[in-house]
């Protein structure tokens, strides 16, 4: 499973320090309120998160709760009793001198993640993953000489997930970064979002030299990545960094690098600390924290469908192709839209059509998610959920274009309003004056009048001239303005031609 063999290269050995802000109404030990989105500075804070003396801290049940849904997600063993340790190291941003997190007793261990990694599943093993408070946040206004500390994050609840050294390329982290991501959304744990910092990276980097067994004797760790773009950039350009320096018998200093979004490169930030310079110990306010089989276990049977499951289903259910089921499994919220058009679908189409036509409005269904929808959505800044379009006009919608009642072009219009204002798709397409001509008398008449005025396009087609054919095609349309039913005018021409 590992690539510790390759014996004629440069192989990468990366592992990931990932923190997950948890998405919880109060702080891990007080009741502030934790909102990532507080824009006025020290609001959201009380005696306990600002140290005051002679507060205790007490720890949040719901924190509790998702960092062991989270574990479990992870495949991880899920410890019956562990312990909050004190941190201790001194920055503005943290009153009390010290952090509380989980030393050597974590909620959970030795789990895994598996990876696709075109086609290829990949195993990536997790140490640990533990309960922590975070800082607050030193601000530096630009040209006023001194700085400012906003406490509002201090106190907040994280997990701090810990893989082993598993990932051999920028890409491996990226996919896993992007499936852990999608995990944390999956269980309600919290937003996961790289650009908002409520999901942090801090990947170590070393390389092995060509036939190097064992792991290299240093790496680097880089910080500042607040992209999935810039995580993928930042380990690529630390790998190529390696492997110039070992290739001219040079071994990179371990230190802290910060990534330079600007330049594209990583910048040396300050030499990496040791464990022991923390000076860990069992924080004596908090008691040690025992969680019994029976929570843990009703805590794995709450767990919804994971991201890998559902694309597995999405697969034997829908046929769909990979790149649309990776596409819609990404957005949690398209996918449940999707699902419940699906529904829609179903519920009419079992009465009187076959499997294949239920496959091919699954199919239309995704890509008008993917295509039209997504990029409405988009523009709006908004989510499938506070659309205006149900997904019953949605169903419907995609209905009459498989019953050729409308055109796809026509389709597409009538899309935008019902995005735009909402309302049922039967009565946009009166008002628009856009249903399809299907009558076969019509089209019949219209085909017979092109014949009638283009008599030297019909000698040339019967001479064998198919663009001719096209031509026809095009006048009738012209005279059914626009509205007939391409498969109808194309049938019935053909048979008047003959
Ligand atoms: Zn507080």
């Amino acid at each position: 499973m590992t690539e510790k063999n390759n014996t004629n290269s440069y192989t990468p050995v990366i592992g990931l320090e990932i923190h997950v802000q948890l998405k919880t109404k109060s702080k891990m030990f007080c009741d502030s309120p934790n909102n990532p989105d507080e824009t006025v500075p020290n609001t959201n804070i009380c005696e306990v998160c600002t140290a005051q003396p002679g507060t205790l801290p007490v720890a949040n049940k719901e924190a509790i709760r998702l960092g062991t849904l989270l574990g479990l997600a992870l495949n991880c063993k899920i410890a019956n009793s562990s312990k909050f340790d004190r941190k201790s190291y001194f920055y503005p941003d943290l009153p009390k001198g010290y952090q509380i997190s989980q030393y050597d007793k974590p909620i959970a261990e030795h789990g895994y993640l598996d990876i696709n990694v075109d086609g290829v599943v990949k195993r990536i093993r997790i140490r640990r993953a533990h309960l922590e408070e975070d800082a607050g946040k030193n601000i530096h206004p630009e040209g006023l000489g001194y700085s400012l500390v906003d406490y509002n994050r201090a106190g907040t609840p994280l997990m701090e997930i810990v893989t082993e050294p598993d990932i051999t390329s920028a890409k491996e982290a990226r996919i896993f970064l992007e499936e852990l991501r999608n995990i944390v959304r999956y269980i309600g744990a919290g937003s996961a979002d790289m650009e908002k910092g409520t999901m942090r990276l801090e990947p170590n980097i070393s390389v092995r030299k060509p036939g190097q067994q064992e792991l290299p004797n240093y790496k680097v760790e880089v910080k500042n990545i607040n992209s999935f773009k810039f995580a993928e950039a930042a380990i690529e350009y630390e790998i190529q960094r390696h492997i110039e320096m070992l290739s001219e018998g040079q071994t990179p200093k371990q230190v802290t690098m910060g990534w330079n979004e600007k330049a594209s490169q990583t910048v040396e930030q300050r030499s990496k600390e040791e464990a022991n310079d923390y000076r860990y110990f069992p924080d004596p306010d908090l008691p040690v924290l025992k969680l019994s089989e029976e929570y843990i276990s009703n805590l794995k049977t709450s767990l919804p469908e994971l991201p890998a499951a559902k694309r597995q289903r999405f697969k034997e259910e829908y046929a769909l192709p990979d790149e649309d089921i990776q596409n819609l499994v990404n957005w949690k919220e398209l996918t449940e839209y999707f699902e419940e058009v699906v529904s829609e679908i179903q519920a009419w189409i079992q009465a009187d059509r076959s499997k294949e036509d239920l496959l091919k409005l699954v199919k239309m269904a995704a890509n008008w998610c993917l295509q039209d929808f997504s990029a409405l959505l988009n523009a709006a800044k908004i989510n499938p959920s506070e659309s205006r379009i149900t997904q019953e006009n949605f169903a419907e919608l995609l209905k009459h274009i498989a019953d050729a009642k409308i055109s796809v072009t026509a389709a597409k219009q009538v899309f935008a309003k019902m995005f735009e204002h909402g309302g049922e798709p039967d009565h946009i397409i009166e008002d628009l004056g856009l249903s399809q001509i299907s009558d076969t008398a019509a089209i019949e008449s219209a085909v017979d009048q092109v014949i009638k005025a283009n008599e030297k396009a019909v000698l040339d087609y019967k001479a064998g001239q198919q663009k001719s054919f096209g031509f026809l095609v095009g006048m009738a349309m012209k005279e059914l303005k626009g509205k007939g039913n391409p498969s109808l005018v194309n049938e019935i021409l053909k048979k008047r031609l003959e």
